[in-house]
């Protein structure tokens, strides 16, 4: 876990570097004083969560005449926003098993019907991000198409059609059953390549998936947000902690002062154990390290043969094709275990974005040009272009935390966090709901009751296994501790 000021200088992600203009939010009241009057709704955080929580307050009639502001440590989108894939794609089928095995053995632990709900709700995010983009007129790069999750293995497909036949069988019994499902499992491994572009195909799933400039998006979401006079950010502002002084918090941000509010709202993913040190917060959320690349393709796969769907690949990375600037891929946590390519520690309790271990470069270098059929030979400016890490937040049952923090003592405190490598599928409509339930009280049925923030989930939470063991953090016992929690015999396999 670090703590901002941050000791490092972070690497630079795509996103970040191609969203330098007079248009973005970079430096934005980074020297201006902090407000002296007390604030509505501060909300802590300017990634995906806190700038679409700020558009969300500032709506017609969602909190009218109140008074937003945003309290951010770097720039907008500095964190896991502005460093991901570009994927706002929900979680097909091939999560039935993460989502519903036993907290005990790394799942989320829930039942048919609510893995469902949670379905639901990604498939809703992305209708919303789409409608949303289209209503506001945001240039954010978006598209929207097909996601293919390619298997490689017999293991793997066979995996695919049992979870395949779960999700149908549970589909059949509740509000879902006369709703077409909108996703399909290609059985035909001929089928699956020539759809694929992958050798060795023996599956694949198709269905609905977004993609997107992510830190284009957070951008239009605080500049709608400024735009109505109602909110205001200010960049470079560290909270160091929150007291509560006669009913009003002082959120506090060292050298830059402190703001006054009645109700904050968190939305400090992976850095949020930082504000409820040794808290069971604390323990139920874990920080770690995502890297990615852009690879520029040669002409074999540009022009007329550009990709033309986004991807997760079994024993390969998940990645979208952005609509001019080449691919972005990332290597997912779980692979590069199995591969060799990182060990635990170098990835969970990893809280530094400032470097990209060179076994992960080199994987991520190697990726397109190893496995698409046809992709040929790499001109010197083709291929692996940037790499970037970013750092993202684990929970225990793999499910964000949602709403009023419990105990009397954070009264007037709400959050929004633990997005667990997923949030682009979850957040855009989270935040609305959770923008509801700060100025009504009421929690909207459209929120999965599984994200909600209880005292019991947080006491739950201590049977689920960590990820990662004093023995990780020693290395040489991998596979030992892999195979004793399950985080490497399956279920945490379907991220994204
Ligand atoms: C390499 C990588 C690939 C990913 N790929 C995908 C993907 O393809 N699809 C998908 O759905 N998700 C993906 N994710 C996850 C996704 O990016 C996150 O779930 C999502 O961006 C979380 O948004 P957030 O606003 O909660 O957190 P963040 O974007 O991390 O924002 C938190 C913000 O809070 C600020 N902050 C923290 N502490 C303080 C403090 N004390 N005071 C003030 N400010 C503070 C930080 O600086 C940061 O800007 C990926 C993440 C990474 C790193």
């Amino acid at each position: 876990m670090t703590t901002f000021p941050q000791p490092f200088v972070s690497t630079v992600s795509h996103w970040q570097a191609t969203n330098r203009g007079k248009t973005s939010l970079f430096n934005h009241n980074r020297d201006k004083p902090l407000p002296i009057d007390v604030v509505d709704y501060l909300v802590i955080g300017a990634g995906m969560a806190g700038a679409s929580m700020a558009y969300h307050l500032t709506r017609p009639g969602v909190a009218d005449g109140k008074k937003v502001v945003v309290l951010e440590a770097k720039d907008v989108a500095s964190g896991a926003t502005g460093r991901n894939g570009g994927h706002c794609a929900p979680y097909s089928f091939a999560s039935w098993p993460l989502l519903t095995a036993p907290l005990e053995s790394g799942g989320a632990g829930l039942t048919p019907e609510e893995a469902l709900e949670v379905l639901d709700l990604e498939k809703r995010v992305l209708e919303y991000v789409t409608s949303l983009v289209e209503k506001e007129k945001w240039e954010v790069d978006f598209w929207r198409g097909e996601k293919v999750e390619v298997r490689r293995s017999e293991d793997a497909a066979k995996q695919m059609r049992e979870s395949y036949q779960a999700w149908i069988s549970a589909r059949a019994l509740g509000r879902f059953k006369d709703v077409k499902p909108e996703w399909e499992w290609i059985d035909d491994a001929e089928e699956a390549q020539r759809i694929t572009r992958i050798k060795n195909a023996t599956g694949c799933s198709k269905g609905p998936a977004g993609s997107l400039h992510p830190h284009k998006l957070a951008t239009a979401f605080l500049r709608s947000a400024l735009s109505t006079g109602q909110a205001d950010l200010y960049s470079w502002a560290p909270v160091q902690k929150m007291n509560k002084v006669e009913g009003i918090w002082e959120v506090d941000c060292g050298e830059r002062g402190l703001v006054k509010t009645k109700q904050v709202v968190v939305c400090t993913n992976a850095h949020t154990g930082n504000l409820f040190k040794g808290t069971d917060i604390d323990a139920y959320l874990t920080p770690f390290q995502g890297q990615a690349a852009n690879v520029t393709p040669p002409p074999s796969f540009s022009g007329a043969n550009y990709l033309n769907k986004t991807y997760t690949i079994e024993d390969g990375p998940y990645l979208v094709a952005t609509p001019h600037a080449g691919i972005v891929l990332g290597l997912h946590h779980k692979l590069a275990v199995e591969q060799g390519v990182l060990e635990m520690k170098d990835i969970f309790g990893n809280a530094d974005d400032s470097f990209v271990h060179p076994n992960a470069k080199a994987w991520l270098a190697n990726y397109c040009k190893d496995s698409f059929a046809g992709w040929g030979s790499e001109a010197p400016g083709e291929g692996g272009v940037r790499f970037w890490a970013g750092i993202q937040c684990a929970t225990r049952n793999t499910l964000p935390l949602v709403g009023e923090v419990p105990g009397e003592e954070y009264k007037g405190i709400w959050m929004a966090a633990g997005f667990h490598g997923h949030g682009m599928a979850r957040i855009a409509l989270t935040t609305k709901y959770l923008a509801k339930l700060v100025t009504t009280g009421e929690w909207d049925a459209g929120l999965p009751a599984s994200f909600k923030l209880t005292a019991q989930r947080l006491e739950d939470g201590k049977k689920a296994p960590p990820f990662i063991t004093d023995a990780d953090k020693v290395g040489g016992v991998m596979g030992k501790v892999l195979g004793s929690f399950g985080y490497g015999g399956g279920v945490k396999s379907v991220a994204r």
